[in-house]
């Protein structure tokens, strides 16, 4: 499962980034075309959590939405999807936000 190796590797690092203080909330950034699923990541980041530093976090998860520029018009795109395409019809597109996956915060004790 895709989603339970980030979890795994997001609280490695925050067990690491701790150096030994006890993690209090880890705020991750996922973009929404990342095809992560971020319930997915609350469920299998307390499986990975148990018995470290990391244990009894509080996750909290902030969804970047998607946003391309087309290379054809110059205009900027909401993408929902990657199969998104500007109003001018052009599939042209350079993503700009929305796939990136980042502890974006860390609260220790
Ligand atoms: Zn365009």
């Amino acid at each position: 499962m895709h989603e339970l190796s980030i979890a795994n590797s997001v609280v490695e690092l925050c067990a690491e980034r701790a150096m030994g203080a006890r993690v209090l909330r880890v705020t991750l950034e996922i973009g929404r075309l990342s095809a992560v699923m971020p319930d997915a990541i609350r469920f299998c980041f307390d499986v990975c959590a148990k018995d470290t530093v990391v244990e009894g976090a509080a996750l909290e998860i902030v969804e970047t939405p998607g946003l391309a520029r087309c290379l054809d018009c110059g205009g900027s795109v909401d993408m929902t999807d990657l199969l998104e395409h500007c109003a001018c019809g052009s599939v042209n597109l350079e993503l700009l936000a929305g796939s990136e996956l980042k502890i974006k915060q860390m609260e220790v004790v």
